[in-house]
């Protein structure tokens, strides 16, 4: 759009909660939207990934989402736990960026970071911003991820992603194949378990955590992840160091006996799975609920990337929000960060660590 400085102090790739959460505290700082920062997003909407979950994920059946900071979420969803968190949350969103006046700039997709000079040249689909800060926000629900196994180009059904799933319903008469130990496998389970026949596995024995997760226990499990970023190695899956809560919907999924686990099977045929002893279920549709990684392939011209197989990142700073490799650069919502109250606390650490290092305020 017109009056969008092409070349800008800090470019926040991403609106979501932690990109955000940056922008609240960059425009804080001082810096105008649009003209000393940028934020770019590739949705057509506000709302982050929130807008795209399945409609049966609410407000109660969430974990938490955590208030932006300067606006609480309560103030617009109080007792609204019904609500599906795919229509509240973008809407508190809209309402957050409207008050801030922070001006995403929307659909705008991101397509490649490189250096130039001092800059970063940030490519979209129809030219370029230049930026001598990088604030990174792009989470991971454009990254899927499915692990393999042989035979999956065989499979006659279908495969899907927790991130196709929409309603329990489209799966009824069909046997479901549901892979992954998360909280979202859990929660597919119990829903599609109501409507057809399922088979649940997993690489590990799922590990409950029957006592309550307090902020002690919440810092610890941050404390987990944070140190393998700041050692340069990728970040793990949240349940990693959780542990699945017990809540009444696994309760019931227990008494109702669909918390039956298999191990991981070891092939796929044309029909269904198969297990290294030879037995074998059939199946319409195998359900990956195998979570999803960073979505930063943007980034790869950056070379963030260590050399070795499982290609972390070093990251650096207050909150391990700073890639060590090239301080002005900030990753939030990543590794200790990809939970919304973590979001919250990257996005300050993040606009503040970097301002202070552009020498901008
Ligand atoms: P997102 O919300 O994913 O926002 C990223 C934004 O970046 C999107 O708008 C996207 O369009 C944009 N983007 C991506 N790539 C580009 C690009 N190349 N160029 C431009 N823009 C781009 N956390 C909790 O704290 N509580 C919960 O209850 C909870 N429930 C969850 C349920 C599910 C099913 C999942 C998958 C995650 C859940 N989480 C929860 C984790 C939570 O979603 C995240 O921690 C947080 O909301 C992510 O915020 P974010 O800003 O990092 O990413």
């Amino acid at each position: 759009p017109p009056g969008v400085a092409l070349k800008t102090d800090i470019v926040v790739i991403g609106g979501g909660q932690a990109g955000l959460s940056a922008a609240y505290h960059l425009k804080q700082a001082g810096l105008e939207p649009r003209k000393e920062f940028v934020i770019l997003d590739a949705a057509s909407a506000p709302g982050g990934a929130w807008q795209f979950r399945w409609p049966s994920l609410t407000l109660s059946t969430v974990n938490r989402i955590h208030d932006l900071p300067g606006q609480p979420f309560s103030d617009m969803a109080s007792g609204e736990t019904h609500v599906q968190a795919r229509v509240a949350v973008p809407r508190y969103f809209a309402a957050y960026e409207h008050t801030f006046d922070l001006r995403v700039l929307r659909p705008v997709r991101v397509t490649l970071v490189s250096r130039r000079g001092d800059r970063f040249r940030v490519e979209i689909d129809r030219g370029d911003f230049f930026a001598r800060g990088l604030i990174n926000a792009t989470g991971t629900w454009d990254a899927p991820y499915i692990p393999v196994y042989p035979g999956a180009e065989r499979f006659q059904g279908q495969h899907l992603h927790t991130r196709d799933y929409r309603t329990a319903q489209a799966f009824a008469g069909q046997h479901v194949v549901i892979v992954g130990a998360g909280i979202s496998a859990l929660q597919l389970l119990g829903e599609i378990s109501m409507v057809t026949t399922t088979t649940w596995v997993t690489r590990q024995p799922p590990v409950f955590r029957e006592g309550p997760f307090d902020d002690q226990a919440g810092r610890a499990a941050v404390a987990l992840v944070e140190d393998r970023v700041r050692a340069g190695l990728p970040p793990q899956s949240v349940v990693s160091v959780t542990g699945l809560p017990v809540t009444p919907a696994v309760g019931e999924m227990r008494a109702r006996g669909v918390l039956r686990r298999h191990p991981m099977f070891t092939e796929i045929t044309g029909d269904g799975v198969r297990w290294a002893d030879g037995s074998e279920v059939r199946a319409d549709v195998i359900l990956w609920c195998t979570g999803f990684r960073s979505s930063l392939d943007h980034l790869a011209p950056l070379m963030l990337r260590g050399p070795d197989a499982e290609g972390g990142i070093v990251m650096t700073g207050r909150l391990a929000t700073q890639v060590a490799s090239d301080p002005q650069i900030h990753l939030v919502g990543y590794g200790p960060s990809a939970s919304t109250i973590g979001a919250n606390r990257a996005g300050r650490a993040a606009a503040s660590e970097l301002l202070a290092s552009l020498a901008l305020r």
